[in-house]
């Protein structure tokens, strides 16, 4: 039996088989293949989703060896590459070219596909998430026919569908809108968590990129501010500040969430010792500056609300945490986008904070999760679609005002359901279009 597992190993996959096809024909071979024998085909990217949505019983297609620039257009600065390449590789190619993308999540190991498939974002007032660069999409339908979208052929495809969950088609290419290659001053510093919430709209608007992590147990919020410079790239110190290596990515941080998991009841002592003064200020490329590594693994859930609702839902969600006496040995990350005209993006028609939970492996999410959701559901929350979540179709037709459009849009482009699994029935189905 094939067994297939995400990042984080939360979901597993028992598919048909695992296809690793060489080139866009051979991708075209295996769906159309799969469609005359009614078998369902599902595309993983890097498999960083937490929702089942990259499961199948189908065909399991790793695009991976779909990597590169296919073209790059210097005049409009628009690079046309293949879905499969990661969004490390991306940046080092884009960098060459002396370009960038302006703007990404805190890791790059996604595809593009993958990212731009569930809405992934970063944090930035005046940026979308990365389907926002998307400019030209090309991808193989249910028959095996390549189909073409970008603003003059199949313009409604492009409109509805690039954030579209894997649920259209096998995106093979992938044209985005990249901009000139720029530097990025960080300055991260701990913070009281009341005082960022009174002077939010402040660090929001007077910077290009802001976001912080509030310490449950703990006043205190760790902020990051990222900001265009035009200055030389500074060394950065050689061990790296507390906020990644300690708090995020470092080892260290996986004993202590370890520990945590054996003694839950010691996790508010081991919060508090992180680290409530210091910070760090460094200046490099700005995919060096957006991304950091993960080592330690977690589940999570990331919620979008109306920026306007961020203080009263943060603080809403602190109560919770005192009042059911939850033991959380991961920080509460808060980050924002600007609104954005996409059918099924996050950030659909609104300008977003997003709030994102996370719980360390092997511990149990589903009660603090649930609470959490339950608070997220009163602000007009709209669930990342790569991260935990209990909500369906009947939800989302009144969270998102294109959703019928979306749906009309799949039952044309794959009305055999070629490309559905459970996660679709649940999210995308029993909806009257
Ligand atoms: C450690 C970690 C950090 C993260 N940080 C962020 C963050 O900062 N911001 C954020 O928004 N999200 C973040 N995420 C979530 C992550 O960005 C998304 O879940 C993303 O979709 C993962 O990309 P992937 O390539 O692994 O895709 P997968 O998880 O493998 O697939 C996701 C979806 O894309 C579809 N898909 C993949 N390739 C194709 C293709 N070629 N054609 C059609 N459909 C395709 C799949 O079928 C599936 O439906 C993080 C996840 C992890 C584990």
């Amino acid at each position: 039996m094939v067994t297939w597992k995400n990042w984080a190993k939360n979901q597993t996959a028992h598919p048909l088989s695992i296809e690793k096809p060489r080139d866009e024909q051979a991708v075209a071979q295996v769906v159309k293949a799969a469609h005359e024998r009614d078998e369902k085909v599902k595309v993983v990217g890097s498999g960083h989703s937490f929702t089942s949505i990259a499961l199948t019983q189908g065909r399991l297609l790793s695009i991976n060896n779909l990597s590169g620039i296919v073209g790059v257009d210097a005049a409009s600065r628009r690079v046309t590459v293949h879905a499969g390449t990661t969004l490390a590789d991306l940046n080092l190619l884009l960098d060459e070219h002396g370009l960038a993308l302006p703007n990404l999540g805190d890791i790059t190991y996604q595809t593009v596909a993958g990212a731009i498939s569930t809405g992934t974002h970063g944090t930035g007032q005046h940026l979308t998430g990365l389907a926002g660069q998307v400019v030209g999409m090309r991808f193989i339908n249910a028959m095996g026919d390549v189909v073409e979208t970008n603003d003059s052929t199949n313009p409604e495809i492009l409109r509805l569908g690039r954030v579209g969950l894997g649920a259209l088609g096998v995106l093979t290419q992938l044209t985005l809108q990249a901009v000139p290659a720029f530097h990025l001053r960080a300055l991260e510093k701990p913070m009281r968590v009341d005082q960022v919430l009174e002077e939010i709209d402040m660090h929001v608007n007077t910077n290009d990129h802001f976001e912080f992590f509030w310490v449950p147990h703990t006043g205190w919020a760790l902020t990051k501010r990222n900001n265009r410079t035009e200055d030389a790239v500074s060394p950065q110190p050689i061990v790296r500040g507390w906020l990644d290596k300690v708090v995020i990515e470092n080892y260290g941080f996986g004993a202590v969430c370890a520990v945590g998991r054996m003694r839950p009841q010691w996790i508010p002592r081991l919060a508090k010792a992180l680290p409530s003064s210091g910070g760090r200020e460094y200046i490099d490329k700005s995919f060096k500056v957006f991304a950091s590594t993960r080592l330690v693994k977690f589940y999570e859930m990331e919620y979008s609300i109306p920026r306007a609702h961020l203080v009263e839902a943060l603080n809403e969600v602190r109560a919770m945490v005192n009042q059911r006496g939850y033991f959380l040995n991961f920080p509460v990350e808060v980050r924002f986008t600007k609104a954005d005209d996409m059918a099924l993006s996050t950030s659909y028609g609104r300008d977003s904070a997003y709030i994102a939970v996370h719980i360390y492996k092997g511990m149990d999410f589903l009660p603090y999760f649930k609470d959490v959701e339950a608070i997220m559901k009163n602000h007009e929350g709209r669930p990342h679609w790569g991260k935990i979540h209990f909500r369906d179709a009947q939800d989302f037709e009144s969270l998102y005002p294109l959703f019928g459009e979306f749906l009309q849009l799949r039952n044309r482009i794959d009305p055999a359901r070629t490309f559905a699994n459970e996660y679709t029935e649940k999210v995308l189905d029993g909806v009257r279009v």
